[in-house]
């Protein structure tokens, strides 16, 4: 009988966060030992219920291995990393021999001692399973695409939508795909084109859209199994950390490169446009001093937990008390601290508090206010669209005629339920300040005048010429105008 086994395993690392990624941030995120499929489904265990059904549909044998994703944050420490990826070997030990393996990682997950966790992963899981073995791994869009990981799978594929929402159709791909070599009817080949290009392409937008669309087209071709785009994490300092082109064929390494080649061409011809652009904080707080229209929407990208900061950094904070702005509601603020002193003050308590700064310098430095504790509400949570979201005890605290929302759970603002939930009416506010990169949008964008993103300082800053890499292996766009001069 053909035998499946399934896993998921990986984060996403942002080698300048200044958090350690340990055995907490696992647990929190949810941590299952062969059982995820019991549960409900988050966007990375998604792919095990899709991998699970598909196989029993056909009969074959399900092994369910671990289920392990962690938010965000710095490198993975070395023993809980190596503790996970052992259970998920010894699952396979014990499984052998097994047919298809099929995984969901990020791809951009970095422990210590390890800076391709993914590739260090599928190898020693060919090593194992063999080379008849069908072995593919579905993975985030903001991938670190490396040799020991295409050396190793017969077929990665990532997402194609940013924000993502198309885990579940990659996932059964993925799955037909890898059944076509165990059935004999494929031999699937990896090609890889490095782009050389670091940066962020949402795809709500055109012509990122449309690009989408254009990927989708290129599998049609005779001999393609499989196109993707693997943005690249920008936030990770790693030999390939640039975006790259991956072009699954049946046995046609030359298809796959021209195919990979000609749609790197494209993205490359769209980079100017394709460049999202960010205010600069000061003409952001111009803005929203400005505005009549409310409430002005206000992206503080660079805290985004969800690409690894700690959530808790002041800068925009400061510029919006420097400037006395007033009706203002801020969030989320991750700051532990602060909600313990706010939950031992108690509701309608007022004393002074120390908010934010506390993970690091890029985090600005702590603001000190007078505030009234409003709401507190324990282990609260806030929606994702079907999903709740926990963010731990969390508390409304109002100072200086400003909202501010501190929690406990480390977590981008996703939703405006994130505010709503404790009372705070946001309709009435003249700014709603978030910090996230894109996912708020959805929700935010239909209840705002308007939506600024602002280019902040802070851990994931989107200045993609200045961050200050070691270790990338080609020059790229935009830190240089032409990362191809040199091989010319
Ligand atoms: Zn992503």
């Amino acid at each position: 009988m053909t035998k499946v086994l399934i896993a998921c395993l990986g984060t996403e690392t942002n080698t300048f966060s200044p958090i350690p990624t340990g055995w907490a941030s696992f647990l929190e995120a949810g941590l299952f030992h062969g059982d995820a499929t019991a549960h409900p489904p988050n966007l990375f265990t998604e792919p095990l219920h899709v991998w699970h059904r598909a196989a029993e549909a056909r009969g074959f044998e399900v092994v369910e291995s671990i289920a392990a994703f962690a938010q965000p944050a710095g490198p993975t420490v070395r023993p809980v990393y190596e503790a996970l990826r052992d259970e998920l070997m010894d699952d396979l030990k014990a499984a052998l021999p097994v047919d298809m393996v099929l995984v969901s990682m990020h791809g951009a997950m970095v422990a210590d001692g390890y800076f391709d966790c993914e590739g260090d992963i599928l190898a020693r899981l060919r090593e194992t399973a063999g080379p008849e073995a069908a072995i593919g791994a579905e993975l985030d869009l903001h991938c670190s695409i490396t040799a020991a990981m295409t050396d190793a799978a017969d077929a990665l594929i990532t997402f194609k939508e940013y924000p993502h929402i198309d885990g579940k159709e990659r996932a059964a791909e993925l799955f037909d795909l890898l059944l076509g070599k165990v059935e004999g009817r494929t031999r699937p080949a990896i090609s890889v084109h490095d782009c050389r290009m670091v940066g962020v392409w949402p795809t709500t937008r055109e012509p990122m859209t449309a690009f989408v669309d254009t990927l989708k087209a290129a599998e049609k071709q005779p001999g393609i199994l499989s196109v993707s785009f693997a943005h690249g994490f920008p936030w990770s300092d790693v030999p390939d950390t640039t975006a790259k082109m991956v072009v699954v064929t049946d046995d046609d390494p030359a298809l796959g490169a021209a195919t990979a080649r000609a749609l790197g061409a494209q993205i490359w011809a769209l980079r100017e446009q394709t460049a999202p652009t960010y205010l600069s904080l000061a003409d952001g707080i111009d803005r929203v001093a400005a505005s009549n229209a409310s409430p002005v929407i206000v992206a503080d990208v660079s805290d985004n937990a969800g690409g690894g900061a700690p959530g808790d950094s002041t800068f925009v904070l400061q510029a919006v008390l420097e400037r006395g702005l007033t009706n203002i509601a801020m969030g989320l603020f991750w700051d532990p601290i602060a909600v313990r002193f706010c939950k031992e003050a108690g509701e309608g308590a007022t004393f002074d508090l120390r908010i934010g700064g506390k993970s690091g310098p890029a985090s600005g430095a702590p603001v000190d206010l007078t505030v009234t504790v409003r709401k507190v509400i324990d282990d609260a949570s806030q929606s994702f669209g079907t999903s709740r979201m926990p963010i731990g005890d969390a508390a409304w605290v109002e100072a200086n005629g400003l909202d501010l929302v501190l929690i406990s759970v480390r977590q981008q603002t996703f939703d405006p339920d994130a505010f709503t939930q404790f009372g705070i009416d946001l309709a009435a506010r003249s700014a709603v300040v978030v910090k996230s990169s894109q996912h708020f949008h959805a929700g935010f964008a239909p209840i705002g005048s308007e939506v600024l993103y602002l280019g902040t300082p802070g851990a994931i800053t989107p200045d993609f010429a200045n961050i200050p890499f070691k270790r990338v292996a080609v020059p790229y766009w935009p830190k240089v105008a032409d990362p191809w001069a040199e091989d010319r």
